[in-house]
This record gives C-alpha cells, structure tokens and sequence, in this order.
C-alpha cells in the first residue's frame, strides 16, 4: 500500500467530536462506543482498512458480508468512474436505462432457472419486503386472497424495516417492537441445536413441524421464508444437508411460495454463486443485497418467477400493477458496479475459488476448534461463527451480559483484525478475494484474540 502521512492526533479528536455531536451509528450503543476511542476508516486496499491515524486492519466481516472483491478494485473503481461520465442517477418509475437492463438480465442468466424477472430496490430489508408484498398481492391477483400468511424459521434475519422484522426471529432485535408486526407462523428450524446436538434430528423435528402445519393450512400461507443453508445473523446456524431441498419440495407440494433469502448467502459467499444451488433449489422469489455490487453500492433485487410476474399484468384500469418503488431503484452507478462485479466473479473464477479456499480456512480454523472457550466452529464458505462458551466440556454458555463476543472482537481489532460478534458467536467472513495468506493470517489473529479475550 502507498505510504500515506499519519493523520494528526487532533485530526481524530475533531472528527470524534464531531461524531459525537451529530452521527448516531446502526446496531451501536452510542455511550460506549464513544468512550472506547472508535476507530474511524479513511481509506481501504484490497481486504485491509485504513484508520485515519495510518492504522492497518484486515477486514474479517468483509465490511458486514458486503465486500467481494477487496477494497478499491480498480475494475470496479473504473466502471463506476465510466457511468459517472454519463449518467448517476434517473429513475426507473416509467423510465428504462441501460445498467438495469444489463444487469437484471445477466442476474435472470445467473439465477436458478425458475426467476426470470428482476425488481431492484437498494437495501435487503427492502428486496425481502418486495418478495413479502409480492407473495401476497400474487395471491390476490389469483384470485385466492385468503393465501395471505407467512411462514417464517425461528432464528431468522431478514433485516430491520417493519416487514422483514415481521418474518424475523431474533427476539434481541425483534421482541420490542412486537406490537408493530404482522403475525407470522414460525416453524423450529434447527435452533436451538449447538454442539452435540444432533442438526439432522432438529432439522427433521422442524421439518415435521412445517409439514403439519401445511397440510392443516396451507389454503392461508402464501409463503415460506428461508435464508438458504445458513441463518447468518442467528449466528451462522448452518442448516443440515436436504433440509432446504425438503423445504422446498413441501412448500410446493401445498402450492405455497418459497421465497429465498440470499441477502448473505448470495454472490459466492457459500462456494456456490447461490446457496440454493447447493441443493437445486428453484425458489418462487429470491432477495439479493449485500455482495450484489461487489459491496461498493447499496443495491438490492428481488427476483421472481414468469408466474408471479404475469399476475401482475393487465390494463391500468384492471389495477392489478405492483405499487411499488424506491428513488433510488435502479441507479446507474449501482448498476454498472454490479455489472463489473459480475464480470470479476468470471474472470477470477472466484466461485469456485472460494469453493476450494473454504477448505484451506476450515483447516486455519482447526485449531481454533481446540480452545478452551470454543464450543463449536460452524462454517458454509466464508461464512464462519465460533461459538464462544465458559465451558467446553458442558457446552456452558456464558452470562451474555459478559460480553465475551465483544470483548473477543476488542482483542481482535488490537492484533489488527476487525469482525463482530452475534452475542456469543464470533464470526469471521472474510472478503471473497481475500490470498490464502491473508486467511491464515486472520485466523492467526483470531485464535490469538480468543485465548486473550475470553473472561
Ligand atoms: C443483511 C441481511 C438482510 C438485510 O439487508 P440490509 O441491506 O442490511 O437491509 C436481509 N437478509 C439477510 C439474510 C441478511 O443477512
């Protein structure tokens, strides 16, 4: 990396302060935060992130599971720059322009064969939301409108709008705002199974489960929900093999929709472009976001199949129109760096590289498995969650009120590496592109903050 001049300290303590002053930051407790000298990014190369004081840090969560190819990619750098030439912005409400159209047609070539249309919006939570509305008004426009409910997992995330927190299953970001939420059917996907816990028997346990209430009411549910083979924010539960094929074989032997969550799943995260891949799943609707632009800009979609889509036609007068979009749906920008992406996920062969590279992390990871506090490694991919626990031996959780995920990922960020924890579960998503150096040398740092930062 090009030697950059150390900022000044005061240059820090200006932007802190002003941070204090005005910038409220997501999923953050403001008070401490505050006080444990945040470190604030100002540049970034390839998968290390810069402080403002010249500090290196490699990026373990992939900046929150978004990056793919590294940091300030030229390629992507360069497509971005090319658009910005012509135009940033101009909307797709009854306007067409040409890096949607290229791009939801390569994700329609891209996608399981049964999604052939694309609906662009700008974060997860919306493209999740989008497939909501979209079950349910399909089922309107069929003429069967009491298909109207959602069967959700426990343990889901599908991100933090009202609807997608309807179908989510956390209850630390979900109990609260109960009260505001449509009622939505959840079925016991297989949490909570951890260590010794067999996932094949909690994985048919709700398997049953969802059958039972099929066969009982599937004349009211217009869809499943899933996130494919890993519950990544429930702290990367990952599913047992068949599961999601079993899924979706019940969801369309009830003729209810299967809509697939691939918001951290999708773009290669798993070692398949998509995670339903991993099983042939073809779900009804799929939602894409984060890794989508390489995770340089906030794009989403929302992919859906030609049956869903032809509900949706008629004249304007027969109202049967799907009412809904963003401002930002379908920006250029995004658009065209999604594009480069995709044009780097072929010419680095990167699928089936991080494919073969998962290998190389489970065994970086081995001895993480041996620690004193870890209670079990779940892995799918670059998608990694160590489980921190006060006893291995009786898989004895800790107080969560210890904060022993944080004080880990603490630790971490001193030795260089930044990632976060879910609770207990420390997770390491490194960016797709990231050398088989850099993998080990953020498993290096990992194993070295765990048996430093557990209490
Ligand atoms: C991150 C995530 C979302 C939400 O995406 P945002 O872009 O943060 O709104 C939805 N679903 C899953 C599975 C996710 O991991």
């Amino acid at each position: 990396m090009d030697v950059v001049p150390r900022r000044e300290a005061a240059v820090y303590e200006q932007l802190l302060e002003a941070n204090r002053r005005a910038l409220w930051n997501p999923f953050t407790q403001m008070e401490e935060f505050l006080a444990e000298e945040p470190l604030i990014v100002e540049r970034a190369e390839g998968v290390r992130l810069v402080d403002v004081h010249g500090n290196e840090y490699l990026d373990g969560n992939a900046s929150l599971w978004v990056n793919v190819h590294g940091h300030n990619r030229p390629e992507l750098n360069e497509a971005i720059a090319r658009q910005l030439e012509l135009v940033a912005h101009s909307t797709l409400l009854g306007l067409s322009n040409v890096p949607a159209i290229e791009l939801a047609a390569r994700l329609a070539e891209l996608a399981p064969a049964s999604l052939t249309k694309v609906f662009f919006s700008d974060a997860g939570a919306a493209a999740v939301e989008i497939g909501l509305k979209l079950a349910f008004a399909y089922w309107r426009r069929v003429g069967r409108p009491g298909k109207r409910r959602f069967v959700a997992m426990r343990n889901a995330y599908h991100g933090d709008t009202i609807g997608a927190v309807s179908v989510g299953g956390i209850d630390l970001f979900h109990a609260e705002f109960g009260p505001l939420l449509f009622e939505t059917e959840r079925v016991g996907y297989p949490y909570p199974y951890r260590f010794d816990g067999s996932p094949q028997e909690c994985g048919e346990a709700c398997l049953a489960e969802l059958r039972g209430l099929l066969d009982e009411r599937a004349d009211e549910v217009a869809c499943v929900v899933i996130e494919p083979r890993v519950q990544a924010a429930g702290g990367m539960i990952v599913a047992p093999p068949g599961f999601l094929a079993e899924v979706a074989r019940l969801a369309r032997e009830h003729d209810v929709l299967l809509l697939a969550d691939e918001v951290a799943t999708g773009f290669g995260r798993t070692g398949r472009l998509f995670a339903c891949e991993h099983e042939g799943v073809e779900p009804d609707l799929m939602a894409v976001g984060k890794g989508l632009t390489g995770g340089y800009l906030p794009v989403a979609a929302t992919l859906a199949s030609e049956r869903i889509y032809d509900a949706f036609l008629g004249r304007h007068e027969e109202l049967r129109t799907f009412f809904h979009g963003h401002s930002f749906t379908g920006n250029q920008l995004g658009c065209a760096a999604a594009l480069a992406s995709l044009d780097l996920f072929e010419q680095d062969d990167l699928v089936a590289r991080v494919a073969g590279k998962s290998r190389l992390l489970a065994e970086l990871l081995a001895p993480i498995a041996l620690l004193e506090h870890v209670g079990e490694i779940r892995q799918c991919g670059f998608l990694v969650g160590v489980e921190l626990v006060a006893d291995r031996a009786a898989k004895e959780p800790f107080d969560w009120r210890l904060g022993a995920g944080r004080a880990v990922c603490r630790r971490a960020r001193e030795l260089g590496l930044i990632t976060r924890p879910l609770g207990d579960v420390v997770t390491l998503v490194p960016p797709l592109a990231t050398s088989e150096d850099d993998l080990a040398e953020m498993a290096s740092i990992l194993r070295h903050a765990i048996d430093d930062g557990t209490p």
